[in-house]
């Protein structure tokens, strides 16, 4: 036998593991994203195939479209966008990883997961208000402790309040004194997104195949 026939073939799953499940929109291995945060049930993978992004263990598809489901807006889906440049800037500060999170959305993630129910996404339209609502608390989140401590006062997500009676203190005044600035930084900056089709907020429509 050639040392050639003894190398050991390795499968074309070998990226998956343990350590790199798979995605469950598109299969493909999950890596490591976000460490565990106040808040999150689990350390943050995605997926560099379609964008999906996982806190904890990742399910089936069946249960991440009960978790997509959960974005039900009117006759379609409202998602903060994983693939969006908020999520980017933001990292573990991004507005869109709210607690109770279990599944960070991509445009393509969906398109993966509803075929899943024979459904395709008629189209994909950024969310103006909801993606300057997403980058401007991104921003915010970087001067507080806390996380969607603004967007949590306006009962318009959950916040996660910082660990110290001082620091909410502070976060509460930070939030105010830092809105406006922090708002006339979002507006261009998701418009700009937005161009680039990586807004902070995407509205879908499905249809049955
Ligand atoms: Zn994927």
């Amino acid at each position: 036998m050639s040392a050639r026939q003894r190398t050991p073939v390795v499968p074309l799953e070998a990226g998956a593991g343990p350590e790199n499940p798979p995605c469950p929109a598109c299969g493909e291995p999950l890596f490591g994203w976000i460490d565990r945060r106040p808040g999150l049930s689990g350390p943050v993978s995605r997926c560099e195939s379609c964008g999906l992004g996982v806190v904890g263990a990742p399910g089936d598809p069946a249960d991440a479209l009960r978790e997509l489901d959960r974005f039900a807006d009117g006759d379609g889906l409202r998602i903060p966008n994983r693939g969006g440049f908020a999520a980017w800037i933001g990292g573990a500060g991004w507005a869109g990883l709210k607690p109770g999170s279990r599944y960070l959305f991509t445009v393509e993630s969906v398109r993966r997961l509803v075929a899943y129910r024979d459904q395709v996404v008629k189209s994909a339209r950024w969310s103006p208000g909801a993606g300057v609502a997403t980058m401007w608390q991104t921003i915010l989140n970087g001067f507080t402790f806390g996380r969607n401590v603004a967007l949590g006062t306006l009962g318009s997500s959950t916040a996660v309040p910082a660990e110290k009676p001082w620091q909410r203190r502070l976060d509460a005044f930070v939030s105010v004194a830092v809105a406006i600035p922090a708002l006339l930084a979002a507006v261009p900056l998701e418009l700009i997104a937005a161009a680039l089709r990586r807004g902070g907020a995407t509205s879908l429509h499905l249809e049955l195949l």
